[in-house]
């Protein structure tokens, strides 16, 4: 009877792809973008809106421990893994999984090799100014910065809380203040985003159906 207390993932609404007419269910309120699995097209979503935003490569499928649509728990919470960004760094990529939390929270569960972080947007305040200022190994206020570095969008799958652009490179730098803790600054046109979370042992990750 395990199941009954499992993370019920709620349909909001469905929409039709607007390229091959294949039915999408949409998991999170406030999904921006989408792949339809049928057509491998992006579509964007703004308010009642859907717009065809092209098409882009189906990714070349790597062995993860989370699969889209699978709910999984980390320490007690629940998780819906609805979509996946993955990012190159040159000579390998990293993967950045958007997951629905309860109450429709937003997290990302960050998976390089053998390195996992689960985050959360949070407009926390920062020690510092500007994004170009960071330095490896220098300390802003609590925090010191463990790595600054740049990333380019190779592609994606599922649903996003928000719009990406495959070839788009981002910044970004990871803050900590000792222990588990971590603050992800992503830094694009002049703006920066900013995400709380912890590493986590990915043996704490657990899938529900197995
Ligand atoms: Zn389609």
């Amino acid at each position: 009877m395990k199941r009954e207390a499992i993370y019920k993932s709620h349909i909001e609404k469905t929409i039709n792809c607007p390229q091959c007419g294949y039915p999408l269910p949409i998991y999170f309120k406030w999904t921006k973008l989408v792949q339809c699995p049928a057509c491998k097209s992006s579509i964007f979503l703004e308010d009642e809106s859907v717009k065809l935003i092209g098409k882009s490569s189906t990714l070349s499928p790597e062995p993860s421990l989370l699969t889209i649509g699978e709910p999984i728990i980390i320490e007690n919470k629940s998780f819906l893994p609805l979509g996946k960004i993955r990012y190159s760094y040159g000579r390998g990529f990293w993967e950045e999984w958007f997951l629905k939390g309860e109450s429709n929270r937003e997290f990302w569960l960050s998976i390089d090799e053998g390195d996992f972080a689960l985050e959360r947007p949070l407009n926390i305040p920062l020690p510092f100014k500007d994004f170009r200022e960071l330095q490896v190994g220098r300390e802003y206020g609590k925090y010191i910065v463990t790595e600054k570095n740049s990333a380019e969008c190779v592609g994606f799958e599922g649903e996003l809380p928000r719009e990406i652009k495959i070839g788009e490179v981002y910044e970004y730098a990871h803050l900590s203040k000792g222990g588990a803790s971590l603050v992800t600054v992503e830094y694009q046109n002049g703006n920066m985003r900013i995400f709380v979370g912890e590493w986590i042992d990915p043996f704490k990750i657990k899938r529900v159906y197995s």
